[in-house]
């Protein structure tokens, strides 16, 4: 039977957010325990990876059992490096922002069985605004919306694939996301459709819209 992994990320700084976001409540609970919950809710994963700092990690263990650690990188795919090193083997693999608390336990299973037949596979949303290419303040080019997809987290790979494109282009290290890089190789990445809910929490009105969301869902 496939040995399915998750790595989450958590171990960016905030810049955008003005502090460390990962601890931070939404609705009574930290943002990174709500996407353990919703990884933990997906039962082929059996193994998780929480890559975020010692003190985090001392928080979020106590409540889950099991997690294993890794310290971050300097940036989101050295982050997810380390996070390949510490899950070990694993056939297929989730890599989840610990920003992205209200992804469905649903999404999770639906990108996994994706990348089981794909190889990889990310959940996107189509963009709702219209995207200007910007140069120096001025509009260079408008991108055609109706092509436009938002990328989102989980993105999901068979564990093989995953690691040939971290070995391959890992030195790309302020690539955004990971998919970009199993993109280099070739690899044809499906687009599995998402929820708009499943927000990542960077700026701070993040907070109140993700509160908003869980108010209405209870
Ligand atoms: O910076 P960005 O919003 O793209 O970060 C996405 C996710 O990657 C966040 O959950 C963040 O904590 C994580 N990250 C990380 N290590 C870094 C930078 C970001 O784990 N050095």
């Amino acid at each position: 039977m496939d040995i399915t992994g998750a790595i989450i990320l958590a171990g960016g700084q905030g810049s955008r957010m003005g502090r460390p976001k990962q601890m931070l409540p939404i609705a009574g609970k930290a943002v990174l325990v709500r996407s353990i919950e919703a990884l933990r809710a997906v039962a082929s994963v059996s193994k998780i990876v929480v890559v975020t700092t010692e003190e985090n990690f001392k928080e979020v263990s106590s409540l889950f059992p099991g997690l294993i650690h890794a310290l971050p990188g300097e940036s989101r795919i050295l982050s997810l490096q380390n996070g390949l090193k510490a899950l070990g083997g694993a056939d297929l693999i989730a890599v989840h922002d610990g920003a992205r608390p209200l992804v469905s336990p649903q999404s999770v299973k639906a990108c996994l069985a994706a990348a089981k037949t794909y190889r990889a596979a990310v959940l996107c949303v189509p963009v709702k605004d219209t995207i200007k290419q910007v140069k120096d303040g001025f509009i260079e080019k408008t991108l055609d919306r109706s092509l436009l997809w938002a990328a989102q987290t989980p993105q999901c790979y068979d564990g093989a694939t995953l690691r040939l494109a971290m070995e391959k282009y890992g030195s790309f290290k302020d690539a955004t996301d990971e998919s970009q890089l199993v993109e280099k190789l070739g690899v044809k990445v499906r687009v599995v459709p998402s929820e708009y809910e499943n927000i990542k929490i960077t700026t701070p009105e993040d907070l109140i819209i993700a509160e908003a969301l869980l108010c209405r869902q209870k």
